[in-house]
């Protein structure tokens, strides 16, 4: 495939951005490419600078769960901005807004709209350290949360891809205070609360993990966490950036059958603009300013554009009682594709997968359950893999360490064709 457009485009963005990129993972770094540059995209499709097209599996890494550039989306943005763009004061459609995610997702009483999943964790993390008075918090190894310095101790997503999980410029004062525990080792968990009793606040967990690659929860994991924050009055936290409005409409706490006293949102919530929610509990989202005395705010926080596209989202979404049915029929017959290929190409893969977001980690592990078994993957053989996708028209992630998506958008024909390529680029890699 002839990318000379996104090469010299490349060198061109080199020069004033920082990496060439607003974000690592879009650098291609590890799989020997340089960055595809996109030009538009539309349903399914991607198109690139030099107009080659590809099926998109990627979907902006999650939020575009309807495809691209989705009609009704479209035209909400469209007629949002010709009312303004921004007001530094209350609209409707915020209102509008919290009141669609308290029906979907009933157990956030009260939501505060932020920018980024990033500023959703940070703001969390800070609330439930005022409201439990306790310093410390767990999160597991390989988990994401976001760039925020507390959180970027062995971090998942980039991170992990460039093999930089542990970031300089974050101080040992604040490290001292991120706990780490093993992802589906509830035992890692309560160690620690024996080890440092009344002084953690929280439990933060991808309820799915997505950053690590697709790491699901095994063995009442989820249920473990409740009860063991619970007997330590710790609160736990859902990060739901990923997994909120992508499993089920109520996201992980629905489909789990777990209660979180915080959930964190983004990704599909902004429906391709920049927007992070966080909630919970009203006792809890009560202490938060002006109200309560935990300041967090936002210039731009419940912009009317970023509004206008997720509502919209959120209620196409919520109009189709078939929704994650549909998706889940799309993703059943991706894995059943790669599972069988790669089995035809005696390629070891490890498929984990929960509903429409899967990874087929190249790993001779019969199951992935943590950080320590994604990173025993051929991360070598995968941006072999990636190449030979990309070449053939199907835009999977540059990394090992992430989600294949499935989106509304994609048609069966489709995925058939990414179930050949993917045969094809099995047989060649090998
Ligand atoms: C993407 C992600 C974040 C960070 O969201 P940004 O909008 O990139 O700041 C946080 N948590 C999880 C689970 C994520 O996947």
């Amino acid at each position: 495939m002839n990318i000379n457009t996104s090469i010299s485009e490349f060198s061109r963005a080199k020069q004033h951005i920082a990496s060439g990129v607003n974000s690592p993972v879009r650098a291609f770094k590890n799989v020997n490419s340089s960055p595809i540059f996109v030009k538009s995209a539309k349903g399914a499709y991607i198109t690139d600078v030099d107009d080659s097209k590809y099926i998109d599996f990627v979907c902006s890494w999650g939020p575009m769960i309807l495809g691209h550039a989705h009609e009704r989306v479209t035209e909400a943005v469209k007629k949002a901005a010709e009312r303004g763009t921004s007001y530094g004061a209350p609209t409707i459609q915020e209102s509008e807004m919290a009141e669609q995610i308290n029906k979907m997702m009933p157990n956030i009483e009260l939501v505060r709209m932020v920018n980024s999943g990033t500023e959703a964790t940070m703001s969390a993390i800070r609330l439930a350290r005022a409201y439990t008075k306790r310093d410390m918090f767990i999160k597991f190894e390989g988990c994401y949360h976001g760039h925020g310095d507390s959180f970027l101790i062995k971090a998942g997503s980039g991170a992990i891809t460039l093999g930089l999980p542990d970031s300089p410029g974050v101080t040992k004062g604040t490290a001292k205070d991120t706990l780490i525990a093993t992802y589906n080792d509830a035992q890692s968990v309560k160690k620690l609360f024996e080890q440092y009793p009344n002084q953690i606040a929280a439990v933060i967990v991808e309820p799915v993990g997505g950053n690590m690659g697709v790491v699901t929860p095994k063995n009442d994991f989820l249920k473990q966490l409740r009860e063991i924050t619970n007997q330590n009055n710790a609160l736990l936290i859902f990060d739901e950036v990923i997994t909120g409005f992508r499993i089920a409409k109520g996201g992980a706490a629905e489909y789990f059958g777990v209660k979180p006293d915080l959930v964190t949102l983004g990704k599909i919530i902004g429906g391709g603009l920049p927007v992070g929610a966080y909630g919970g509990k009203r006792e809890i989202m009560n202490m938060i300013a002006p109200d309560g005395p935990v300041y967090q705010a936002g210039t731009l926080s419940g912009n009317p554009l970023a509004m206008a596209a997720g509502l919209e989202t959120l209620k196409i979404i919520d109009e189709d009682p078939d929704f994650y049915n549909k998706l889940n029929k799309k993703a059943d017959f991706l894995v059943e594709g790669f599972s069988n290929n790669a089995k035809q190409a005696g390629i070891d893969v490890a498929v984990n997968r929960c509903g429409s977001m899967m990874t087929f980690f190249f790993n001779s592990l019969k199951e992935i359950n943590n950080y320590n078994d994604a990173i025993k993957s051929d991360t070598k053989l995968y941006a072999k893999y990636f190449l030979n996708m990309i070449n053939q028209g199907i835009w999977i992630a540059p990394s090992q360490f992430e989600c294949t998506f499935v989106s509304a958008a994609q048609t069966f024909d489709d995925l058939q064709k990414a179930v050949d390529a993917n045969a094809k680029a099995l047989k060649l890699i090998k």
